[in-house]
């Protein structure tokens, strides 16, 4: 068995205590599930492929992670994104800047054009040495990776504890939740639509195969629109951050705002599943402070 590759810690919060798998220590740019559901991809010899391409939104944690790929294994990456605001474009900043740097080519189509730009992209895919990455590596060869990751949570519980256990980690195409539920059928996984509502990820979650029983989704008492800033999200990002843990203010802090909201029907120990994306905070702190919460 390989040594696991990110540590599980306990994280004490509001009175309770927490396991969190702290994947984002994996890689600094290619951090938490990113790494894993690029695992396949990673250990791939350099000259199977030349040129990979991706679309999604241009502020991706995807988009970097599939940029640190092809970096380190010198494939030309082409991303497709809709036309991105004159402000960004003044000044490129985040995930999109450390992308370009890494030589990821961007192709900027209109809002009108973009549904027809990906389907040709999919038709060009049986090409040699050609691959397609769906948004936000939402791709059956996501699997091996993730079970990887199973089997360090397996391994890990087996030493310590048969108590039952909840796995938590949240979702935007549901990729990460859905083999870990699959791999972890002794336990149960927790996760909250982050990107979309429940019906959204429902039908993401069904393109990858008949619904895990052990996998529940959990929904925030209000409603959210991904990617906007929300004072209670930055509250509790910092609350979190205070007590020793930094979580990224897209996906992790809504998990933690739900999961809080229902902590009181969890029962037995929690492993957080930290996916990383702590890169894009920068951005998005930006964000909160030009709207003036901090
Ligand atoms: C990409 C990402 C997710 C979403 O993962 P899916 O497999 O698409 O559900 C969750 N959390 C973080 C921090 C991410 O970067």
């Amino acid at each position: 068995m390989l040594p696991s590759i990110s540590a599980i810690e306990t994280f004490r919060f509001r009175g309770r205590d927490f396991y969190v798998k702290r994947d984002d220590t994996i890689d600094p740019l290619l951090s938490g599930n990113k790494y894993r559901k690029l695992y396949t991809f990673l250990q791939t010899p350099p000259q199977d492929y030349s040129k990979i391409y991706s679309y999604g939104g241009i502020q991706s944690n995807a988009m970097l992670s599939i940029a640190v790929l092809c970096h380190q294994k010198g494939w030309e990456f082409h991303y497709t994104a809709k036309t991105i605001p004159s402000s960004l474009k003044r000044d490129i900043t985040g995930n999109l800047k450390l992308a370009m740097a890494l030589g990821m080519r961007l192709h900027e189509v209109s809002p009108a054009d973009y549904d027809e730009a990906v389907a040709l992209l999919r038709a060009q895919e049986s090409e040699p040495k050609r691959l397609l990455v769906s948004q936000g590596g939402a791709d059956p060869l996501a699997k091996e990776g993730v079970e990887v990751l199973a089997e360090e949570v397996k391994a890990w519980r087996r030493e310590h504890s048969d108590d039952p256990l909840t796995v938590v980690t949240p979702s935007g195409t549901g990729t990460t939740a859905y083999y870990l539920a699959q791999a972890l059928p002794e336990y149960k996984v927790v996760t909250t639509p982050v990107i979309g509502n429940r019906e959204y990820l429902l039908t993401q979650l069904a393109r990858l195969g008949t619904y895990p029983e052990n996998l529940h989704l959990l929904q925030s008492e209000k409603k959210y629109h991904f990617g906007k800033p929300y004072v209670e999200f930055l509250k509790l990002y910092q609350e979190l951050k205070q007590s020793g843990l930094e979580f990224d203010l897209l996906y992790g802090t809504k998990m933690w705002l739900v999961l809080l909201e229902n902590i009181e029907s969890i029962e037995g120990d929690i492993l957080y599943v930290h996916s990383g994306g702590i890169i894009g905070n920068e951005t998005m702190l930006q964000r909160y402070d030009y709207k003036g919460m901090s």
